[in-house]
């Protein structure tokens, strides 16, 4: 039988749970309940449970939650805003889109952004800076917060990849100012459309961020101030209070696969592989992705494909400075090698241990390892 293992079957979010997804979305549609209702409410308060925080607001995406989260810490035009260039264009649109100046800085051997490069593109005008907790990993907080201090800058964490991934026992978003969260399908608490969180441990932020995203209304329906609309669906969240309760076997899964994959492909020395689970220090990993780096990237990429593995370089194969359309006039010469090099292995809860050995055996031919 021809192998075919794609890199993400969307359609399993749905099919693997059609019968109670499909009860979740009777019930709540039948009860007329869309917007604002009682099931959002649940899942914001179970969710900022599970992360240990005061507050979670469910917004649109997460793209506009880190907008929101830009505008409640008071970043305004003009401001500069640091952030690692391997990242989504989102976290550089976020912070375009109230005005601030995205300034890109380089990620370091670990994917996350790296501090010393940061330091060189500080200005007067540097207000804060949004580490992506990338692939599934936070950042080093204690050298980041150490960072901030020093220079007065508010810290804002794109943490679209990494609900529930920790630093010293502390959950991913919950460091600073707050962070964003992603429920697009593919990321490993996925919803059945768009969706995202805004978490927060601060009364003054999550006051603003419930206007911003709301029409600027308070819970009476009176109009506040400006704001936008930036909801999370109640079906969605429905959905998502279901999965949640999931959640901590699905990231035990993902890390099994992680280190089946670390340990299998651990000797193969035209390969740099991420810290496995088991050896991760302080951080606890929840592997959003498994990206390794592998010389002849592109022909191993290929061959794979001719074995029926589909595979993915992330973010369409340039870092965010790269991306011409958007004029950044900037090398950062790391991140750039690094996108010559960088691959991400298929993770999710469709794949199999099998799978992975079959995966882990065609990249050890193909190195002749
Ligand atoms: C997915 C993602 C986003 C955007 O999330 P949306 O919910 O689609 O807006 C932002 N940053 C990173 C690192 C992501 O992976």
């Amino acid at each position: 039988m021809e192998i075919s293992i794609p890199f993400f079957p969307y359609s399993d979010i749905y099919t693997s749970d059609r019968n109670d997804l499909l009860s979740i979305i009777d019930s709540v549609s039948s009860s007329g309940s869309f917007i604002l209702q009682n099931e959002l409410e649940e899942f914001e308060s179970s969710l900022a449970k599970f992360l240990g925080c005061k507050y979670a607001v469910g917004v649109g995406n997460a793209t506009d939650g880190l907008m929101l989260l830009l505008r409640a810490a008071g970043i305004l035009p003009g401001d500069e805003v640091l952030f690692c260039s391997h990242t989504m264009t989102a976290t550089a649109a976020a912070i375009h889109f109230v005005g601030a100046i995205p300034v890109p800085t380089e990620c370091g051997p670990d994917r996350l952004i790296d501090i010393s490069s940061a330091e060189a593109f500080l200005t007067e005008k540097t207000k804060a800076i949004v580490p992506t907790q990338l692939n599934g990993r936070t950042a080093n907080m204690n050298d980041l917060k150490a960072f901030a201090t020093q220079h007065n800058l508010l810290i804002i964490e794109d943490a679209a990849q990494a609900l529930g991934a920790k630093f010293n026992g502390q959950s991913a978003g919950t460091f600073d100012i707050g962070g964003a969260i992603s429920f697009y399908p593919a990321k490993v608490l996925g919803c059945l459309g768009d969706g995202g969180a805004v978490v927060t441990n601060s009364d003054e932020i999550y006051h603003k961020v419930k206007l911003l995203h709301n029409h600027g209304k308070d819970d009476n329906g009176d109009t506040l101030g400006w704001g936008i609309n930036s909801r999370l669906d109640n079906i969605q969240a429905a959905i998502l209070s279901y999965k949640l309760k999931d959640y901590d076997e699905v990231i035990i899964r993902r890390r099994e696969i992680a280190r089946l994959y670390n340990e299998r492909l651990k000797n193969i020395k035209e390969l740099s592989l991420p810290p496995g689970p088991e050896n991760s220090g302080l951080h606890f990993d929840i592997f959003q992705n498994y990206e390794i780096e592998a010389d002849n990237r592109d022909t191993l990429r290929e061959y794979l494909k001719q074995n029926g593995i589909e595979t993915i370089v992330q973010w369409g194969g340039e870092a965010v400075h790269q991306i011409k359309t958007l004029n950044f006039d900037v090398r950062l010469p790391y991140t750039e090698s690094f996108f010559e090099r960088c691959l991400l292995l298929p993770i999710n809860l469709s794949i199999t241990d099998d799978d992975v050995l079959y995966i882990c055996k065609c990249i050890r031919d193909f190195f002749k390892n």
